[in-house]
């Protein structure tokens, strides 16, 4: 099969083309970063539905996965016209220009953030939506115009709501990097590597038994064969759906850096801060849809074995400044 994947250069989507080009697929990566050496790479922004026009003539992809968005939520609700502005205007830039070259097949990466403050735990697809901010906003007003494009066009797509995306590769290759860096275990892990002074949880006064907020963490190589069976799905006829990937196990953020010490054998500095906003207590994904629809089957479903992955790409990142 013959593949696009927007934002194959980030964090998850890097892993998506190690995976497909691993299992025999054809993959271009459309992205403004040059994806791992090697791939082949549309340079353009989604934005510009032109210069997709000209790449679907060229290419006959029979899918996509779009990966490319931003992912801040604090930064979504000081800046909400750039969220809409990339994550769902150039999305709808992307969707256009699938629908004039005729690709009927989409994998769109969504989120937890669709259900805002969950009204009961674990969470399933049919939880009511209700973000509470403009990143969550911003992947479910795309959810509803894909319902939209099926409706119109007959493009069919699999939304991925993923929970807390985290580790790295096993073969160690690729690993999460964002600048700035916002993510928990990063953080607590380039506190334990010496790049920071220390790691601020935030808020410990939550209705949890530890007092810090809870959340489902999910491998990224994990993630990336979730994508591979909804593909499979899709091109073998499925109709659009939408699928929670978590592990169905929630981990405190002191239960996290608790793993994290333990696994790095390292001091972690904690400095303690108020909550930050937007933040619900505890997100637990329950994850049953993909396991019997898609037979998705986590393989790295202990915390420690994905902090470990995060750890070992942590420590051969060849990148020495201090941070923070
Ligand atoms: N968190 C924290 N300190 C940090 C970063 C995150 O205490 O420096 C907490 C955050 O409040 C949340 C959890 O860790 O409860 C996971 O946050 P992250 O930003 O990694 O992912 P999110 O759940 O926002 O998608």
């Amino acid at each position: 099969m013959k593949f696009l994947v927007v934002g194959g250069a980030g964090y998850i989507g890097s892993h998506m083309v190690k995976h497909l080009i691993a299992a025999g697929h054809e993959v271009v990566v459309a992205d403004l970063v040059a994806p791992a050496p090697g791939v082949q790479w549309a340079k353009l922004d989604i934005a510009d539905e032109a210069a997709l026009d000209v790449l679907f003539g060229v290419c006959r992809f029979d899918a996509v996965f779009h990966f490319a968005s931003f992912i801040q939520v604090g930064e979504s609700v000081s800046a909400p016209g750039k969220y809409y502005q990339n994550n769902v205007a150039a999305t709808l830039s992307l969707l256009q220009a699938m629908v004039n070259a005729g690709i009927k097949h989409l994998v769109f990466s969504s989120s937890a953030a669709v259900y805002g403050n969950p009204l009961y735990i674990p969470i399933d697809e049919a939880h009511a939506k209700g973000p509470i901010n403009p990143y969550g906003l911003s992947k479910w007003m795309v959810e509803q115009i894909l319902e939209d494009f099926d409706r119109a066009y007959g493009l069919k797509s699999v939304c991925l709501r993923y929970f807390n995306a985290a580790g790295a590769d096993p073969e160690g290759q690729l690993g999460e990097r964002h600048e700035p860096e916002t993510h928990l275990i990063p953080l607590i892990l380039q506190a334990a590597a010496g790049r920071r002074e220390a790691v601020t949880v935030f808020g410990r006064d939550y209705d949890t038994p530890d007092g810090t907020c809870i959340r489902d963490y999910i491998h990224v190589a994990d993630l990336a064969t979730a994508h591979a069976l909804a593909v499979d799905y899709l091109l073998a006829g499925g109709e659009r759906t939408a699928f929670n990937l978590g592990n169905g196990h929630g981990f405190s953020v002191q239960q996290v850096i608790d793993i994290a010490r333990a696994v790095t054998g390292r001091q972690i500095h904690v400095l303690d801060a108020p909550r930050r906003a937007g933040d619900p207590p505890r997100l637990v994904a329950d994850a049953g849809k993909a396991l019997s629809v898609l037979s998705w089957r986590p393989e790295f479903v202990s915390l420690e074995q994905i902090v470990r992955h995060a750890w070992h790409w942590e420590l051969q990142y060849p990148w020495t400044t201090r941070q923070g």
